[in-house]
């Protein structure tokens, strides 16, 4: 037992910065190139029940299964400066009680997508302002007490039926900018951080589709919003959530457990919107990690 643990500690320490060597091809990650914004998948490339673990930025991620097999989602959020990150971690060799672990260890290249834009909030009055504190605090504060701990995660699906089934229309992207010229301090800009789904496909566009959970999850926020308007978040497990925006009607109340592809609301123009769409975004580690959720449906869904 001694002799054999220490076999195993020599080659972790030896193995870590040899990647080839570590026993690597047990290991899938989908790209070393990422931009910001983006999400990197790393799995088992056996099919295992037991999860193994990484590390990235000092947060732990531990696996679970999808699509038959162990798997961690990295998000790599899109403020995060561009530059080398390492993921570490350990994988188990073998499906038995007492296993041996084996190092995992990449390197991976986060490129620029989002360069820094100068940005400050528009004069409201103190009643609004302290309202959109609130209304912010209590969507950060859903995703950060997500507490489901995911086995498995299903594909995910499109939170808006399109009639062909195929994505729903995007009417604006995740890296548009919203912009405003100030007098003193010029153009300001911010990412418009989500993306904005048509959901009304009438010729009028006056019918709004129903919205649905992009996967199963437990429901952890629904709350009427200034800007916001009516907006459900959605805990998926290990840190993953999902937000819809600007809904006209709730089909679910906090707390409820719902299943993927179920209708959770109506989509509307409530908030600060004066046309019917929906407003998606997924965050990733307890609501720290902010990634394009279109980059991210498009796929998992598959
Ligand atoms: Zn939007």
């Amino acid at each position: 037992m001694m002799a054999k643990n220490l076999l195993i500690a020599l080659f972790c320490l030896f193995a870590a910065p040899f990647d080839s060597l570590a026993g690597m091809k047990n290991i899938k990650i989908s790209q070393t190139k990422v931009y910001q914004g983006d999400v990197i998948k790393v799995s088992l490339a056996y099919k295992s029940t037991m999860p193994f673990r990484v590390d990235f930025l000092g947060r732990e991620h531990k696996s679970f299964e999808m699509n038959g097999f162990q798997t961690v989602l990295i998000g790599i959020d899109y403020r995060l400066n561009p530059g080398t990150y390492a993921i570490k971690g350990v994988y188990p060799m073998m499906e038995s009680p007492d296993p041996y672990f084996v190092a995992i260890a990449h390197k991976i290249r986060v490129k620029k997508k989002y360069p820094k834009l100068k940005w400050v909030p528009r004069e409201r009055s103190e009643e609004e302002k302290k309202k959109i504190f609130k209304n912010s605090a209590e969507i950060n504060n859903a995703a950060r007490h997500s507490a489901r701990k995911l086995k498995r995660l299903k594909k995910f699906a499109w939170p808006i039926k399109a009639s062909n089934n195929k994505p729903p229309f995007v009417t604006s992207k995740f890296e548009d900018k919203r912009c405003r010229r100030d007098k003193v301090r010029g153009l300001l800009c911010h990412y418009h951080a989500g993306t904005d789904y048509r959901a009304a496909f009438d010729r009028k566009r006056s019918k709004p589709e129903p919205v649905r959970a992009i996967n199963d999850g437990r429901v952890v926020l629904v709350a009427d919003h200034l800007l916001n308007g009516k907006t459900i978040v959605l805990d998926h497990g290990n840190g993953i959530s999902s937000g819809y925006l600007h809904l006209s009607k709730f089909l679910v109340k906090n707390g409820d457990l719902v299943k993927r592809g179920q209708k959770i609301g109506i989509a509307g123009k409530t908030g600060a919107t004066n046309a019917i769409h929906l407003h998606l975004f997924i965050r990733m580690d307890h609501g720290k990690t902010v990634i394009d959720p279109h980059r991210f449906l498009r796929k998992f869904t598959k």
